[in-house]
């Protein structure tokens, strides 16, 4: 249906959710000949275009806040439009309606999708649950205090904050934090825990936090908020974590579900209901928008029978700070605990020329290896462009590239990828 007008009359494929997951399967799936009905109730592009990714790195890279207020007007929609062009392939009906599972499976159409929409013939096809995830709000005293934003409020405010409080010290309270210092706002983190960014190899994350520290930000460790009454700032950002969007209606199909981890999947992104799948943040496995993009794919492909060989065990992952940070793999103190034999190679951003030239030398890089046969377990890492270096580690994992290997390949002179090299020579 678009504008109203249901216009197809084979289905396919249906999509619930028009984000990363949702538009990318659609794409996809439209590109390899299926008739696709994709769902939105919203802005297409999802939380990653229009309240994530995009316009949290527009803020990472302005200069101030009034910049990146005014960039973000202009980036945001351009995407948007990019998306919509995406949706327009003649595969694809756009349906810019919530959909929802109607009461009885054993109805023809298992979707709710509005009267228009109705003898579409729906009910055979396969559907992609992609409606995302919402922001994770602690149950604290005094969280109804309109000082009190999440990331989207955040990122509507048009004054800027003087004082920002930040609850949370993950990776969106991490990025503000950063950002907002630089902006000029005096920022404070709050955080329950020991460390920031508990995905990342604890040594980094320090070094990460003490550096951000020594630039003005101030973090309160292990200390958590009772009261929101008791901060004082203008601002107060709900930083602590997202939560799968899940609905009640998806029962009515028998979809197994939890509140809190999202929808039952298993490794291939299958519900427990047959011709069911659900990808992105909705399985909560790994709330990125590269994962929901790849489950995308790797759904379609189970779909059209298609092999392929996307290795979601190598999940490379950064965090926009500045300087950014990055990892691929597990932690030391993963490796650790789960006593695996590993040996840890460390570089340093001050002993490359590139970094030095730009001006860049904060940053470090661990690459954990296997003793036994050299392969390469994982890398963490900050440090400016650490993602990039990051992301040259974890296709070389999916290579099984080894470290002599990768002492063998040539890296090009001065560029930050040599801190790799270091690494391992
Ligand atoms: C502040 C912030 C910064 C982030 N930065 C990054 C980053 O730098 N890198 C990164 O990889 N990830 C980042 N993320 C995470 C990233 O945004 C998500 O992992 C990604 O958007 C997940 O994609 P998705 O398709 O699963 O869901 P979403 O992007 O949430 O899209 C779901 C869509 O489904 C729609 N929908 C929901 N229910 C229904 C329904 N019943 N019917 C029809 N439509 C429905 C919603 O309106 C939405 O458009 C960030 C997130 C936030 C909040």
């Amino acid at each position: 249906m678009i504008n109203g007008q249901c216009s197809m009359e084979k289905v396919d494929l249906i999509i619930i959710g028009a984000g990363p997951g949702g538009y990318r399967a659609a794409e996809y799936a439209a590109k390899q000949g299926l008739k696709v009905v994709i769902f939105e109730g919203s802005e297409v592009g999802g939380t990653c275009l229009n309240v994530g990714c995009i316009p949290t790195k527009t803020y990472v890279h302005s200069a101030t806040f009034a910049e990146a207020r005014e960039r973000m007007a202009s980036v945001v929609p351009q995407l948007r439009q990019g998306v919509e062009t995406i949706l327009s392939h003649p595969n694809i009906t756009l349906v810019r309606e919530n959909a929802s599972f109607a009461t009885t499976p054993l109805l023809l159409e298992r979707l709710r999708v509005g009267e228009s929409c109705s003898g579409m013939g729906l009910g055979e096809a396969p559907i992609i649950i992609a409606t995302g995830s919402e922001t994770k709000w602690l149950p604290i005293k005094g969280k109804e205090d309109p000082r009190v934003v999440d990331s989207t409020g955040l990122l509507n405010l048009e004054t800027q904050p003087k004082r920002l409080a930040i609850i949370g010290a993950g990776v969106i309270g991490m990025e503000f934090a950063s950002v907002f210092n630089r902006f000029g706002t005096e920022v404070t983190v709050i955080e329950y825990l020991k460390e920031c960014l508990p995905a990342l190899d604890s040594d980094i994350a320090k070094r990460l936090r003490k550096y951000l520290e020594k630039g003005g930000i101030t973090f309160k460790m292990k200390t958590a908020v009772e009261d929101i009454a008791d901060i004082d700032a203008d601002v107060v950002l709900m930083a602590t974590g997202r939560k799968p969007r899940v609905q009640a209606d998806f029962a009515n199909a028998g979809i197994e579900f939890d509140e809190r981890k999202g929808v039952t999947v298993d490794d291939h992104f299958k519900t427990t209901v047959n011709g069911i799948f659900a990808i992105g943040d909705v399985n909560g496995k790994q709330m990125l928008a590269h994962a929901a993009e790849m489950q995308a794919i790797h759904v379609v492909n189970q779909i059209i029978g298609k092999p392929d060989n996307i290795r979601f065990d190598i999940m490379p992952a950064a965090i926009f700070t500045q300087p950014e940070a990055a990892c691929v793999g597990p932690t030391e103190d993963q490796l650790k605990a789960e006593g695996l034999a590993y040996e840890c190679r460390k570089s340093f951003w001050r002993a490359n020329g590139k970094a030095l030239a730009m001006g860049e030398t904060e940053g470090m890089l661990k690459l954990f290896v296997s003793p036994e046969d050299g392969a390469i377990l994982g890398c963490h890492a900050y440090g400016a462009h650490s993602a990039d270096i990051v992301q040259e580690v974890s296709v070389l994992m999916c290579k099984h590239t080894t470290i002599a290997e990768l002492a063998d390949m040539v890296h090009i002179h001065p560029t930050l990828s040599e801190i790799l090299k270091s690494a391992v020579e």
